[in-house]
């Protein structure tokens, strides 16, 4: 099978297409043929080493396809479902080896690539808005990156659960892209201060909660944006890994809280897995939800793909088509 093979950490160019053999499914495995594989910007952090994993790999964290075959002991799925999942490596391929418990079905009527386009970054942006800071309409939340792949489909399950938004985006063309999702207010932050901006937007109250993926360029200022006994929620590092920061730091803001999530801690149980999916696929099913896709591109092209995520040129999802 073609795969994508990473040997040594490093820029998009090592990342190349290769033949490798096609793998067999394990007890408790099932291999999958895939249709469609996310691309996501975890996959950078694994492609630079932010990440470690052993080489060679081949990346991709997500997709969705047909089953192939399974593994010894493997009852919930049969040769020929359609199935998606996030959180296993190796997406970057004409087929892949996932856990059983990591897969779900995907509804009829829902074509592939969609499904492929909605489980990682929808299951992110709803454990943040549902469990690690449940919205209501009494909040008001900050999102930074709000015309990305997660912070579009975030901002828009922020507002179904009736949440004030104010968003930050890096050009004119994403502030329309964040309003189509719902936000109330968008601030451009290459030239906007977003924190006066924040601070100006809430009465100088600040913020009930920042969700933000930028990491480093805006960790600090975002804290300053929320109110006293806010939450602080940084959940990526797309501009770089947040450094150490002092306990004391939260206290003379306000007693703020401070969380760092990852997808596979809110997705602990399978119940809780089928919960998100099956909101996140249905809603998309429904139109309650809206996938922008930004591009579609080859397996071979996933050099280009990740140029155009690293470079801010991106908004909405990018996908590889491979089946
Ligand atoms: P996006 O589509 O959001 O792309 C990243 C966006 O970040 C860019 O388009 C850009 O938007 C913004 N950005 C700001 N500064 C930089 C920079 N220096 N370099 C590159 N981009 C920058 O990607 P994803 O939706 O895939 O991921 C968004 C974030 O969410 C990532 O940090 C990712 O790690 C995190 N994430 C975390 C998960 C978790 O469970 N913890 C799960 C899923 C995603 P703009 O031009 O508007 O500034």
């Amino acid at each position: 099978m073609k795969a994508i093979r990473i040997h040594q950490v490093g820029g998009p160019e090592q990342m190349k297409l290769e033949e490798v053999e096609t793998p067999r499914p394990a007890p408790g495995q099932v291999l999958v043929k895939i249709a469609a594989s996310g691309v996501n910007f975890i996959d950078v952090y694994f492609r630079t080493g932010l990440y470690p994993a052993p080489t060679p790999f081949t990346p991709g964290m997500e997709a969705a396809g047909t089953v192939e075959a399974v593994g010894e002991g493997v009852t919930e799925f049969g040769v020929g479902d359609r199935v998606a999942y996030a959180m296993t490596r190796g997406s970057y391929a004409e087929y892949a080896l996932v856990p059983a418990h990591s897969l779900v079905k995907v509804p009829d009527g829902l074509e592939l690539e969609t499904a492929a386009a909605a489980m990682l970054q929808g299951m992110t942006a709803h454990y943040l808005s549902h469990s690690t800071f449940p919205l209501n309409s009494e909040h008001t939340a900050l999102i930074h990156a709000a015309a990305g792949g997660t912070g579009a489909l975030l901002t828009q399950m922020a507002k179904m659960r009736g949440a004030r938004v104010i968003a930050t985006v890096g050009s004119a063309s994403k502030a329309a892209r964040a309003r189509q999702a719902g936000a109330d207010e968008v601030i451009l932050y290459n030239e906007q201060d977003f924190e006066a901006e924040t601070r100006r937007l809430t009465n100088g109250r600040g913020v009930d909660v920042v969700y933000d993926s930028v990491g480093a360029s805006t960790f600090l200022k975002s804290l300053n944006c929320l109110r006293p006994r806010g939450m602080m929620v940084t959940f990526g590092n797309a501009s770089g890994p947040v450094p150490a920061i002092e306990p004391l730091l939260l206290s003379s803001k306000g007693s703020l809280f401070l969380t760092r999530p990852t997808l596979t801690n809110y997705c602990a149980s399978r119940d809780e897995l089928l919960w998100r999916a099956g909101d996140v696929l249905s809603w998309v099913a429904s139109g309650a939800l809206k996938l922008e896709i930004y591009q579609t591109y080859e397996l071979a092209d996933a050099p280009q793909a990740h140029r155009d995520l690293e470079g801010r040129v991106s908004s909405g999802k990018l996908l590889l088509r491979i089946g």
